[in-house]
């Protein structure tokens, strides 16, 4: 075997082993993307559970029977249909809950604002609707 021979043997060698490389520390790689991925989603949910508590609910009362109870973190537009026929536009987002409009002559229940802690609530006296927000603060 001559010099060049040789070289060019080791040459496709070490081209083999390169490749051979390349393909371990991609699949490391994956390994790393799904850890990641996973921890990400570990840490994303403790965040929230302690950002919520321990399920913290919106429970909506009309007449004091409850017609409807939404989880807080959600996305709610909705008409409840209040006592009398009274309609109050209920609206849950971002961990808040309010009455975004209401047909009750007074609207006071519009004017309370938001509600996002455990025990707050907003009520529509004309309505007879109460909008509270249950379950444990951390
Ligand atoms: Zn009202």
């Amino acid at each position: 075997m001559s010099e060049v021979e040789k070289t060019q043997a080791s040459q496709n060698e070490a081209s083999t082993e390169e490749h051979a490389v390349h393909t371990k520390n991609s699949k490391r790689a994956d390994w790393i993307l799904l850890t990641a991925v996973l921890l990400t989603g570990l840490v994303l949910f403790a965040i929230m559970a302690l950002r919520t508590g321990t399920g913290q609910r919106v429970s909506v009362r009309v007449d004091g029977t409850e017609v409807a109870s939404y989880w807080l973190y959600s996305e709610v537009d909705e008409v409840i249909c209040g006592y009398d026929g009274g309609e109050n536009h209920l609206r849950i987002s971002g961990g808040q809950a309010w009455i975004a409009d209401a047909d009750c002559p007074d609207a006071l229940c519009v004017h309370m604002g938001k509600i996002s802690k455990a025990g707050e609530s907003v009520i529509c006296l004309p309505h007879r609707l109460v909008v509270e927000v249950t379950g444990e603060n951390s």
